[in-house]
């Protein structure tokens, strides 16, 4: 636990390239101003040339950093170059966050779990059946493909329009999980419990598409990991139709926890008010 009169300047990242539209900051800056910790977070491009060296840095002790939260393009890299991934990154070969101990870079992918500790937060009990449809195999899938398996679900089905990029992700975490091309997506959808959508369909209102979700269990929750905007097309039409619903923002919100916790020793909280934080910033950026 960082004592808050520990004079020491604790310093974490998010790194990326490019960096500059993280809202990774904005979360974890309303977390230290909470919390009163002597800490510090900031945005660090580093291109893929200098990523290796920052990892070096961040190693040996020279950048001062104590760890970090890794996006786009370095996941991969990251979880590779790190000396200790743990099993959930290892298997998914990606990794979100880092953190050093005993002079060794750690790490750890978060993704899976701000995933579904948005829908525990927001629909309790979302877990309990036993079929999932995954629409989209693209990078956020993969983590969300993971805890959703490893939350129970006996049957995940990925839906993706490049049937092969499903396949990958199902020979990737085993057997009760399959692919089907996105003009089954009606077929398998037949009494789904959950139906998630990583796809960036509609993503700043863009690509939007009309799925019927009446083939969906009529208890089932269909969430959307796109949160810009909030109210994505996907689940406006999801609740016109009856179905519960789960914006993706949270997602967003809750994989920062962990890293936190790491960095300045005490574990935040996701509440409203972070939440409000973010919406504004999301709005004066719209
Ligand atoms: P990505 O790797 O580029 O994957 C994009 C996915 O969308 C692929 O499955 C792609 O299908 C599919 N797709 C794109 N346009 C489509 C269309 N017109 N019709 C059908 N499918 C289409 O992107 P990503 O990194 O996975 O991110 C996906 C979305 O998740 C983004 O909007 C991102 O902002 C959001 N996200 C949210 C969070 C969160 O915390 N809430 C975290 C990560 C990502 P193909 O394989 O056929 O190209």
């Amino acid at each position: 636990m960082v004592d808050s009169r520990e004079t020491k300047l604790r310093r974490a990242f998010v790194c990326g390239h490019p960096i500059k539209h993280s809202r990774s900051p904005l979360i974890h800056g309303h977390w230290l101003r909470q919390s009163d910790i002597a800490g510090r977070y900031t945005a660090e491009d580093v291109s893929p040339e200098n990523f290796a060296g920052f990892i070096e840095g961040l190693r040996s002790g020279e950048s001062g950093f104590v760890g970090g939260n890794v996006t786009i393009p370095h996941k991969e890299t990251a979880c590779r170059l790190a000396d200790a991934p743990d099993e959930l990154a290892t298997e998914l070969g990606a990794a979100n966050t880092l953190w050093v101990e005993d002079g060794k870079v750690r790490a750890m992918n978060t993704d899976g779990y701000g995933f579904t500790a948005n829908l525990d937060a927001r629909h309790p009990g979302w877990d309990k059946g036993a079929r999932a449809v995954i629409f989209g195999a693209g990078g956020a899938a993969r983590a969300i493909v993971q805890a959703v398996r490893d939350r129970g679900f006996s049957q995940v089905h990925i839906v993706n329009r490049t049937v092969a990029r499903a396949q990958e992700l199902a020979d990737r975490f085993g057997p009760r999980i399959s692919a089907h091309p996105q003009d089954a997506l009606g077929e398998i959808m037949q009494g789904a419990n959950l139906f998630i959508n990583t796809t960036s369909v509609g993503m700043d209102g863009e690509n939007a598409i009309d799925i019927d979700f009446s083939p969906l269990a009529s208890d089932a929750v269909v969430t959307d990991i796109v949160y810009v905007p909030l109210m994505t097309p996907l689940l406006d039409q999801a609740k016109a139709q009856g179905f519960a619903i789960v914006d993706g923002l949270g997602m967003l919100l809750h994989q920062a926890v962990p890293g936190f916790e790491k960095w300045f020793g005490r574990r935040p909280v996701v509440d409203e008010t972070l939440r409000s934080l973010v919406v504004a910033d999301m709005d004066a950026h719209a």
